[in-house]
């Protein structure tokens, strides 16, 4: 089973980006019929969360991951948006809630029961993997290793920040990758980069896809990172606007 297989190719931020995700699976060997999906010999696809959100096919990518789950084929972490949107369609009054309305509207869509499963997988989704012996670690935001319990599980879906605010006006999130000293490599999404790089023993695979950069995938145990490139600029954010005008001018 997954545990044991022990390689894993696992897929940063998707946002309900379907189209790139078919294709970065194409390329990993990966088939889906829109039931059914399969790996090739071993390997075992996981998600670092943020399964939607802002993109075009939220209940798609969401269709997606939970049959690779329900099949044994698949895991994913919960992120911060799965999270929100699950409370979401439970009826809790969440914030800031604009970042709902694109999956909001697609799933207004959908027959009741559907919206049901897709809200009862999110909910479900684990704060955190431990995989390999503990050698690898999926979070979506962060890990803290100075926290326990519900405090660790809450950082490692929604990640915090520290009250204060960056030159360029943004709220400044708090750095868990430079004190980081754990043994597991961690793998993880949540901060849009432009590329995928290891910084110490962690690794961001959120390279912005649903900003118009690129879904990525790291093959885990070569370390081999897959990439393709992003098929629109489906939302924009102030953070992502930055990294994109620093690289423009040389910075
Ligand atoms: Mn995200």
């Amino acid at each position: 089973m997954p545990e044991a297989a022990g390689r894993y190719d696992i897929v940063g931020d998707v946002h309900g980006c379907l189209d790139e995700l078919l294709s970065l699976l194409e390329r990993l060997g990966y088939r889906w019929n829109g039931q059914d999906l399969t790996p090739p010999q071993g390997r075992t696809l996981v998600f670092v969360g943020d399964l939607v959100d802002r993109g075009p096919k939220v209940a798609e990518v969401v269709t997606l991951v939970r049959r690779g789950v329900e099949t044994g084929v698949a895991l994913s972490v919960r992120g911060n948006h799965d999270d929100r949107l699950a409370r979401a369609l439970a009826g809790e009054a969440v914030k800031p809630s604009r970042l709902l309305d694109t999956s909001l509207a697609q799933l207004e869509r959908l027959p009741a029961a559907d919206v049901a499963v897709i809200r009862d997988f999110l909910a479900a989704l684990p704060a955190r993997l431990e995989l390999d012996g503990g050698r690898l670690l999926v979070v979506h935001a962060g890990e803290r290793a100075d926290l326990s319990g519900d405090a660790r599980a809450e950082f490692n879906v929604n990640g915090a920040t520290t009250g204060r605010v960056t030159e360029d006006g943004l709220k400044e999130r708090f750095d868990w990758v430079t004190p980081y000293t754990g043994a597991a490599l961690v793998v993880y999404g949540h901060t849009p980069v432009l590329r995928a790089e290891q910084v110490g023993q962690t690794l961001d695979l959120d390279t912005g896809c649903v900003f118009g950069g690129q879904l990525t995938t790291l093959r885990y145990p070569e370390m081999e990172l897959v990439s393709v490139p992003s098929l629109g600029a489906y939302a924009t954010n102030r953070h992502w606007q930055l990294l994109t005008q620093r690289v423009g001018a040389g910075a």
